[in-house]
């Protein structure tokens, strides 16, 4: 089982992280790298082009394959053209779907505000373009230059970072969402197994779905509750204007709260 993690880890590792579900696998890069340990053909990540599916060969010691194309011509480096998302602000009607659809968590705006994109976290992956109930989020090709291998690899580490905080922030919503889910079902245990095995990744933890006891509280968890509620709305509000670490692990820390207080 270890031999299978480490393989795992290591095609992952050379996975571009956009988390854009183009290969398939609609929850993500880990997924899909733990496909290929099983047998799937390495070459269905359509942002990491042909380097990515040689490298993938290589590793496995398979046959070298053509990569899934990608509608976007071919950079110096041999991978598809760098995209983001923009939003045209005007037209937005702050509708907030696309929020939850961002992998890295690339949007800023809060209920009925008009929304951003921060264009260095984007990857183009479009998962919030078909939520948009007004089509205004256009793809435009990102004119930086070409990263060099260095600083690929640290984008992508920052980004699989900034998706398992993203997944374990879904896992907590989950269990009190009433509405339909924008984003696909997210493989959250497998996500949670593998948290558990590196220090370069949030840990997740997986939150059960039981049935909700019935619970009355005394007059000073009535209170607390309260006040952990205000507490998290004003968060919220301040992190959907601008993204801080110590505020979004108060938030969760809040949220957790909530749940062990029997609140959630
Ligand atoms: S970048 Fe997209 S297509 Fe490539 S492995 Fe990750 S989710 Fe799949
Ligand atoms: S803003 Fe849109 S295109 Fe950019 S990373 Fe987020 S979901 Fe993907
Ligand atoms: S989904 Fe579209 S309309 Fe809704 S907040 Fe995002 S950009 Fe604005």
């Amino acid at each position: 089982m270890n031999t299978q993690i480490s393989l795992i880890q290591k095609i992952d590792a050379l996975l571009p992280q956009t988390q854009c579900g183009l290969c398939g696998h609609r929850d993500g890069c880990l997924p899909y790298a733990k496909a290929i340990s099983e047998g799937e053909e390495a070459n269905k990540c359509v942002p990491g082009g042909q380097p990515v599916a040689d490298a993938l060969a290589e590793l496995l010691g398979r046959p070298k394959l053509k990569a899934e194309e990608s509608v976007w011509p071919i950079q110096s480096d041999g991978r598809p053209q760098r995209m983001k998302a923009i939003i045209r602000e005007d037209e937005c009607i702050g509708c907030t779907k696309c929020i939850n659809a961002c992998p890295v968590d690339a949007i800023i705006g809060s209920g009925k505000l008009m929304h951003s994109i921060l264009t260095d976290l984007c990857t183009g992956c479009e998962l919030c373009i078909p939520p948009c109930p007004v089509d205004c989020i256009d793809l435009v090709e990102d004119n930086h230059v070409v990263p060099s291998e260095e600083t690929r690899i640290a984008e992508q580490t920052d980004l699989r970072k900034r998706y398992y905080a993203h997944i374990q922030r879904e896992e907590k919503r989950r269990i009190n969402r009433k509405g339909p889910v924008v984003r696909a079902n997210i493989d959250t245990a497998l996500f949670a197994q593998f948290s558990a095995q590196s220090d370069l990744v949030p840990e997740i933890q997986v939150v059960e779905k039981t049935a909700k006891p019935i619970v009355s509280h005394d007059a000073a968890t009535t209170i607390q509750l309260a006040k952990i509620r205000t507490q998290i709305k004003k968060l919220e509000k301040q992190l959907s204007v601008r993204e801080d670490l110590k505020k979004r692990a108060l938030l969760d820390d809040l949220q957790q709260q909530l749940i062990v207080l029997g609140a959630s």
